[in-house]
């Protein structure tokens, strides 16, 4: 046990690297204790509060451990001082039926990632099978497609290890609320994540270090009895009874009762594979747009005023929301990533998708943000509930095509899009997409409500950042993989409501978005089937 502190308030000038000991003699007071009887204590939370920018204040939670604790939390009767919650136990009771193989995995994104880990820890054996390669590889065959234009179908920004989560900015705040968040980030710490992921109200890894982390979760699953297998994709499972029997990964033959299938939102032809099977699925809303970039000075001093550059504080981000007057439909920034670089996210051969990534460091000269509209299943050509993957691939191949067919993206600068003329030359801010760019027309690579909204929304986030709809910042086309166009369906038992054995889980499934939120369920997941399941011998 311990008790939590809240709320405790520094003001950026009185703010070194490190709060600690401030920290701690605030909450003695508030606690009504002397110091000396705090035993240990960490920052359980830092959170920066620039709402007013020339006065920015850091807000601490704090945990401390000391004697008597119900007795101080008690005495001190106070809002902000409570005993902490108790963090996620991994410890439950394994199920009597005994499985007659070992559990599979399909996909080594945080989903599966993590469904292997915990498996792995509880002496399950599993295997993971992943269509990409190992981090090592995958890095090259990316760099070869960012450089060269040459596309690997099978190990790109979204195939590979860890999933599309590794090329990314490693953004780890999510919305849900389950105490499995705190496992997952102990987790990443243990990889040689930094320790500040713990309690910064922001959490990111970047793609550097984030390399190294699932390498390291990689070898860890090895080491407790999984196995991990890349360039191995699961293209048919053979269904009994409405029962999964086995499934064929590379040509072979898997028997397999209990197959967790975490195949993330850009795996087209597997999820063609499954409908074809008869596994029941629905079309879902997803969001559709560009990414914007401006220099990242520009957002810090909007975000932080005189502040801007202070040793304390990061690159600034920022969250922007409208809705369309005209369309009712929303229109929001998405995945922003301070000093960053934009990216091409293709996973198909003469289609165009874009998205953003950072390193640790954040310390590019652009902070780049999509800029999406939402879109659903009136806007798909059928009631297919595989629609939505056709609606994307449509208007990706128009982004290859007005790009130049070579993998250059669309690009047209913000004054040249509200005025409907194509750029000729850049301003102050050059495109950080590779392998190349294109002037071109938005609104011929993307349907006229999402264009017509963007238009509508940028002067309206131009007067929440000053500068944001700047002649001169850069749009670059288009942003299609913002979640899965797809759900499969599934019970409470996180199983596919039409085939037995199959679990549905991560992004893939439509019921995740984003990283934490996608190694959540695959924990959800791996737990309920040990608790049903006792491992085979
Ligand atoms: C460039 C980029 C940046 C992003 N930035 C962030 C961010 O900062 N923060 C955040 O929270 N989220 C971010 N996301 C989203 C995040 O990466 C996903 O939400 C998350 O990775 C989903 O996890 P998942 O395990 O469900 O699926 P995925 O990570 O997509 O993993 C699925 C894996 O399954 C494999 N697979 C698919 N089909 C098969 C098959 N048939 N056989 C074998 N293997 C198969 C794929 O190769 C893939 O590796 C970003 C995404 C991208 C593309």
């Amino acid at each position: 046990m311990a008790i939590r502190v809240n709320n405790i308030v520094l003001d950026i000038n009185d703010c070194a690297q490190d709060n600690i000991d401030a920290v701690k003699i605030k909450a003695a007071k508030i606690m009504r204790v002397d110091l000396s009887e705090i035993k240990d204590c960490r920052i359980a939370k830092e959170s920066i509060d620039a709402r007013k920018k020339n006065n920015i204040k850091f807000n601490y939670a704090i945990s401390i451990k000391m004697d008597n604790e119900e007795k101080v939390v008690e005495r001190a009767n106070h809002k902000d001082v409570k005993l902490e919650e108790v963090k996620y136990d991994a410890e439950f009771e394994f199920g009597s039926r005994e499985m007659t193989s070992r559990p599979i995995i399909v996909g080594m994104g945080p989903a599966g990632m993590f469904a292997g880990l915990l498996m792995a820890q509880k002496g399950y054996n599993p295997l993971i099978i992943e269509r990409g390669e190992q981090v090592e590889q995958r890095t090259k065959s990316i760099n070869k497609f960012w450089t060269r234009a040459v596309l690997n179908t099978e190990s790109n920004v979204q195939f590979g290890e860890g999933g599309a989560g590794t090329f990314s900015d490693g953004k780890l705040t999510t919305r849900i609320k389950d105490t499995r968040c705190d496992f997952v980030l102990d987790e990443f710490v243990k990889a040689g994540a930094p320790g500040e992921i713990l309690y910064v109200g922001k959490p990111h890894i970047g793609t550097d270090v984030l390399k190294e982390v699932v390498k390291n979760i990689r070898e860890t699953i090895i080491k407790l009895g999984g196995e991990v297998r890349f360039n191995s994709k699961l293209t048919d499972i053979i269904i009994k009874d409405k029962k999964i029997k086995s499934v064929i990964i590379n040509g072979e033959d898997f028997p397999c009762d209990n197959l967790i299938l975490a195949i993330g939102h850009s795996s087209r032809d597997t999820y063609e594979m499954l409908y074809k099977k008869g596994v029941f699925m629905s079309s879902k809303p997803f969001a559709m747009g560009v990414r914007i970039e401006h220099p990242q000075d520009m957002i810090n001093e909007n975000q932080y005023g005189k502040y801007a550059n202070h040793p304390m504080l990061k690159g600034a981000d920022y969250k922007l929301t409208y809705t369309s007057g005209k369309s009712g439909r929303a229109v929001y920034s998405f995945c922003m990533c301070p000093g960053g670089q934009v990216v091409g996210a293709a996973s198909e051969q003469g289609r165009v998708a874009i998205n953003g990534m950072s390193e640790y460091k954040r310390d590019k000269g652009n902070a780049n943000s999509a800029i999406v509209v939402s879109v659903g299943p009136k806007d798909f050509a059928t009631d297919d509930p595989l629609s939505g993957i056709e609606f994307q691939r449509y208007y990706e191949s128009l982004a290859y095509q007005i790009g130049g067919a070579n993998y250059n993206a669309p690009v047209q600068l913000v004054g040249d899009f509200l005025r409907g003329t194509v750029s000729s030359e850049l301003g102050g801010i050059k495109p950080s997409y590779t392998p190349g760019y294109k002037y071109a027309d938005l609104t011929k690579c993307l349907p006229s409500y999402i264009t017509d909204a963007i238009k509508e929304a940028l002067p309206k986030f131009d007067h929440k950042i000053n500068g944001y709809a700047r002649e001169d910042a850069v749009m670059t086309g288009i942003e299609t993989r913002t979640s899965a166009p797809v759900r499969i369906d599934r019970n409470e038992n996180f199983q596919s409501i039409s085939l037995e054995g199959l679990f549905p889980a991560g992004e893939g499934a439509g019921y995740a978005g984003g990283i934490i939120s996608a190694a959540v369920d695959g924990l959800k997941i791996a737990e309920n089937i040990m608790k049903n399941w006792k491992s085979a011998k």
